[in-house]
């Protein structure tokens, strides 16, 4: 089965209007890619994004929405507003909004849910934390947290992108071992599997300190179809790079 690489940047709470508007004109430079690559912004820089990115094959998306459809919940945005921008893509489950906002396994899939309505590709992310690893629940905490998704989505759980992100690796500078990324990646494949026919097609993501000199060996892996990328996702030359690395894996 051929998936196509995706590559994702989730830009956090980084940014200004010109800082934007520097590192959208080097990605325009370094591209196109084979792989399919797209950057996950704050929710102001969307509209100005989308047109930055105008005749461009990257696409955008943000890095949350609600589980509301619309209505009286002040600060919230909903996956409308975001297909009405434009968005192809909305990062839910983060492991920051689970551990500062206290977002539970059921509110993460009701947003993937809300995203879903909209035709907006959620991007569910699922990872242990560094003590759950510690005491061997590595697997049990991923495969919990997806199991909330697969229940909520039922027969749409194909059409979602997964993203493993261990927490302990997150802005770290630690990466999971290849072997070890592609260990948690095989678990969660065979349950997409045991959920859905379309399990084999599912991209899963590994996301966790990915730069450009570990990318590729990353990519490498049978059940790693690209990366959902923090801080080197900040600098074009280095997000320029991790996507060419996907994009061998595309040519392979
Ligand atoms: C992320 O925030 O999704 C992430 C993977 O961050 P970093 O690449 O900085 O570890």
């Amino acid at each position: 089965m051929s998936r196509k690489p995706l590559v994702v940047g989730n830009w956090k709470m980084n940014g200004s209007r010109a800082a934007n508007a520097v590192l959208l004109a080097g990605l325009k430079e370094a591209g196109p890619w084979a792989a399919e690559v797209a950057v996950c912004v704050p929710f102001p820089y969307i509209a100005e994004t989308a047109l930055a990115l105008t005749g461009l094959s990257v696409a955008y998306g943000s890095q949350d929405c609600s589980a509301h459809e619309s209505g009286a919940y002040t600060g919230e945005v909903s996956s409308a507003m975001l297909a009405d921008l434009g968005c192809r893509y909305a990062i839910v489950g983060h492991s920051e909004r689970r551990a500062y906002h206290h977002e539970s396994d059921q509110l993460v899939a009701d947003k993937a849910k809300a995203a879903l309505a909209h035709g907006v590709t959620p991007i569910v992310c699922v990872g242990e934390t560094l003590a759950e690893r510690e005491a061997g629940q590595a697997e049990t905490v991923v495969r919990r947290q997806l199991a909330a998704v697969v229940h909520t989505l039922t027969h749409c759980i194909g059409e979602i992108v997964l993203a493993y992100e261990p927490v302990w690796a997150i802005g770290t500078g630690r990466t999971a071992t290849p072997a070890d990324a592609q260990a948690i990646h095989a678990v969660l494949r065979m349950q997409l599997h045991a959920a859905t026919k379309k399990g084999d097609a599912i991209r899963i993501l590994y996301g966790g300190s990915v730069k450009p000199d570990n990318a590729a060996e990353l990519f490498a892996q049978a059940d790693i179809d690209g990366g959902l990328i923090g801080g080197a996702s900040l600098k074009a030359a280095d997000f320029a790079a991790i996507c060419a690395a996907a994009n061998r894996r595309a040519a392979s």
